[in-house]
């Protein structure tokens, strides 16, 4: 075994290998990996070895796209057979809700290229005859679904790997993993110790365990998963005999079940209700090629849909009950990337469908490493949308719920009850109070709206109970006033004597001058976006800057992977140690003036205007700039205070009508005033150009920002896309993104995020077209199954002369 290479990958499952081949087809040859035992000998030897495109987060969708169309490529470079089968798949469904949920993924999978069609119920069963078709409403066709050889899989990746100067140690166990005072890591096994700058941690059922030989707890656990392979059925031998084809994929949602053809029978695969996890808190390092038992009783009621759903099952006997574990994270989705605070350690784990999204993975992560950019938003599979807070309890729940919802609906208005409660603010208990429903964000409950007694809401595709309420939240705003908690931001303290060259060089934005804020985009190299906040100049060389909530771990990584050396710049992620209100609407200076014997008149606090202040008795950070596009005020102060502020608000605004409204009105209001958000309309494939925030980069500043070079050629260029805002004739239900825009009867572009306006009473979307057509004016937007009219709205539906705002 070598004693240094550029990086060691740790595991010899489906994901290493694959990491190992990207790294070396990308050009890095000093590459090696090790495996404790034989390749596979994790979760990836007994998976079912089924594979398809579609996935919640439309860009893990095309990663899936990719590894799917990777197999004949490592497959002729390798000379190693990988076993596929692209048999097409039916994704099924036996209600009309989970058939508008079906119509949403078709839309989507339009401007990802999948091939999807819906398709009848007796379309679907000549597609599959197994389905008793009174069982169903409709279903999808996906041509690309298909199953594989697991085994031959992974040693394609690695002998093609070995092809391009890769090496492959097996037998050889990580022991412990050291980093140097100079930065390089010393990786211990069983058969001596390399030297490496990089280090992936790859090893699935033990990427815990190979997590904590640094100091790191990674949110994964692994769960028991069974599928069973039935005896030869007639009916599998009369279906290959009259279509010359093996049977195609199924996906049945209802069910949580997945079946395919398994020599002369079918495997059903389930994601029971009463699910179990195996190794909660440590994996066993003796847990090698062997299965777990199978508990046919826990899978009973998933079999029982199966067997109805499916008669010729009724009819045949079970061969072979496989039981084995494999991981998850709490979402689902994989963990990848660079681990903050690090640097040189890389995580390519918790893949839970890795012959979906292996290569994809191998392919981001070589990428990220080597070009410093993953090439691709891998924002739903990046490590750091996990904070701190993810401790191993929470991952638990997080990680039952998800399988046992595997292939749920989830409705845009559903929040998901398990891991609820671990972080809220001291306004929490008040707020709930007063009838506030809670949704989640970065793990923190927020306010999502306010509900009468009796009224929740009734999951739906549609306009649902809130609808009423949400609009006389916006309606407390725009006529009175109204006040909503904003805790969620991620707020940023950044010091230190050299913190105002840093700063120009990280934002592309003109640094505000000393009481004052300014709109900050932060951009890559390549000129695309990689943050917006507001940033604030604070007395005594203090800068404030606030941001995405759920990109905290995101944006500190990036931050800090960019501090000088000389530690002239410190810069602190404040998460709940500052808290947050804000108020907004035509009433609110009324407001404020009765709370502070501070000046807020226009002259002396104007818009954009930042300085601390008391509120009642609370000494707070006030700025004066609000998300609501109306007059209003951010109000920030420390926790212990936070109660005493909104008490004092409420009571002074009672006689104004004040009331409070939660982040579903804030989503109208600042529909109306065409402001985008991070993590939708503002993501890392984006140019500040195409995403209309070139207004506030400064193109002409002395500083070399980040960027500067790619942004000016964009700006000369013209960029690719425009984000732009759609009035819909919508009736009854509205975008929530991700939806087709279609132009001239083809599908140009998509949504980022939208809903109901109610101030301007629009159902309004916001989505990317290409600069061609932006300013066409023909565009439809498809909304559950239907195209309805789209029209290009240019000025803000609300205070386009910005009246209010600065009034
Ligand atoms: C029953 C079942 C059915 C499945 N069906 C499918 C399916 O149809 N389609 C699909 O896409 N996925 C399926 N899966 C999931 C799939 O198996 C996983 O997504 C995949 O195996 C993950 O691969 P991995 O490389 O991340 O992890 P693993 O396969 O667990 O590989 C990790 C490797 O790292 C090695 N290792 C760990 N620690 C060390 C160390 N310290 N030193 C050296 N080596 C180490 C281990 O020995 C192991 O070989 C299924 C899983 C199960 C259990």
């Amino acid at each position: 075994m070598k004693s240094h290479a550029k990086v060691v990958v740790i595991g010899g499952g489906v994901v290493g290998c694959s990491v190992l081949y990207h790294l070396a087809r990308h050009g890095w040859k000093d590459v090696v990996l090790l495996e404790r035992d034989e390749l596979t000998s994790g979760s990836t030897w007994h998976a079912a070895g089924g594979m398809h495109t579609i996935n919640g987060d439309p860009n893990v969708a095309k990663l899936q796209k990719y590894t799917i169309e990777l197999y004949k490529e490592i497959e002729e470079l390798s000379g190693q057979a990988t076993g596929v089968h692209i048999t097409g798949g039916v994704l099924l469904a036996a209600t009309e809700a989970r058939m508008d949920w079906l119509r949403g993924v078709v839309a989507k999978g339009r401007y990802l290229g999948l091939d999807l069609e819906e398709v009848s119920v007796e379309e679907a069963h000549r597609l599959m005859p197994l389905i008793d078709p009174k069982q169903f409403v409709g279903a999808v066709r996906n041509s690309e679904d298909g199953h594989l050889d697991p085994s031959g899989v992974t040693h394609a990746y690695a002998r093609a790997a070995r092809k391009l100067g890769a090496e492959v140690e097996r037998f050889t166990k990580v022991e412990d993993i050291v980093r140097r005072p100079d930065g390089l890591w010393r990786v211990i096994t069983n058969k001596g110790e390399v030297v490496a700058e990089h280090v992936v941690n790859a090893g699935g059922l033990w990427a815990r365990e190979v997590g904590r030989m640094v100091g790191l707890e990674l949110p994964i656990l692994a769960m028991e998963h069974m599928y069973l392979i039935t005896e030869d059925m007639p009916e599998v031998a009369e279906i290959n005999a009259s279509t010359g084809k093996e049977v195609i994929h199924a996906v049945d949602f209802d069910g949580e079940l997945y079946l395919r053809q398994e020599r002369g029978g079918m495997l059903m695969g389930t994601y029971e209700k009463a699910n179990k996890p195996w190794s909660e808190v440590t994996t066993p390092w003796n847990f090698g090629h062997e299965l777990l038992e199978p508990d046919i009783d826990r899978i009973a009621p998933s079999l029982e849909v199966g067997f109805r759903h499916f008669p010729a099952f009724q009819k045949t006997g079970i061969k072979q009950i496989i039981n084995g574990p494999f991981t998850f994270a709490p979402d689902g989705n994989p963990l990848v990337g660079p681990v903050r605070g690090m640097p040189g350690m890389w995580v390519a784990c918790g893949v839970m469908a890795g012959f979906s999204q292996g290569g994809g993975v191998g392919l981001a992560l070589s990428n990220w490493m080597i070009d410093g950019d993953p090439g691709f938003d891998i924002w739903a599979m990046d490590v750091a949308r996990y904070g701190d807070w993810t401790s191993m309890a929470y991952t638990n729940a997080k990680v039952r719920e998800n399988y046992s919802r595997r292939f749920s609906i989830r409705f845009p208005n559903e929040e998901l009850p398990a891991g609820r409660g671990l972080r809220t603010t001291p306004v929490y208990d008040l707020l709930a109070a007063k009838g506030a429903q809670f949704g989640v964000a970065y793990g923190l409950e927020v306010p999502l709206w306010y509900a009468p007694d009796g009224v929740s809401d009734a999951f739906s595709w549609r306009r649902s109970t809130d609808f009423p309420h949400v609009a006389g939240e916006v309606k407390a705003v725009r006529e009175k006033v109204g006040l909503s908690e904003i805790s969620s931001f991620a707020k940023y303290r950044v010091t230190g004597q050299g913190a105002e060259t840093w700063l120009d060089r990280m934002l592309a934005c003109k640094l505000p001058a000393e009481g004052r804020m300014t709109l900050a985009p932060m951009l890559k190299e390549d000129g695309r976006l990689i943050g917006d906040f507001t940033i604030a100049r604070l007395p005594a060389g203090e800068w404030f800057m606030a941001g995405s909530g759920i990109a905290e771990q995101y944006h500190m990584r990036w931050f800090e992977q960019h501090l000088p050396a000389d530690g002239s710049v410190s810069i602190e992620a404040l998460a709940l140690s500052k808290v947050g209100l804000s108020i907004a609407g035509p009433d609110v200076r009324k407001v404020l003036e009765k709370v502070t014997r501070a000046d807020v008149s226009n002259k002396a606090f104007p818009f954009m205007a930042i300085a601390t202040i008391d509120i009642g008795m609370a000494p707070c950070l006030v700025g004066r700039v609000s998300y609501t596009g109306d007059l209003g005020y951010e109000i920030w102060m420390a926790p212990e205070h936070q109660r005493h502020v909104l008490q004092t608000l409420l009571a002074a605004g009672e006689e104004f009508g004040i009331g409070l409204f939660g982040s579903r009105a804030l989503n109208a209001l600042r529909l109306e005033k065409n402001y985008g958000s991070w993590g939708r309309e503002y993501r890392p494939i984006y140019g500040p150009l195409e995403a209309g925030l070139d207004r506030f980069v400064a193109y002409a500043k002395p500083a070399d920002f980040i960027g500067k070079a790619a942004a000016l050629k964009e700006r000369e260029s013209g960029g690719k896309l425009r984000l732009r805002t759609f009035i819909m004739d919508a009736t009854d239900a509205d975008v929530i993104g991700d939806e087709a825009i279609w132009h001239d009867g083809k599908v140009r572009g998509w949504v980022t995020s939208g809903g109901y306006a109610h101030h301007s009473g629009k159902s309004v979307a916001l989505g990317y077209v290409p600069k061609e057509i932006a300013d066409a004016d023909d565009f439809e937007i498809e909304l559950l199954g239907k195209r309805l009219r789209a029209r290009l709205q240019r000025t803000p539906l609300f205070d386009a002369n910005y009246e209010r705002l600065r009034g």
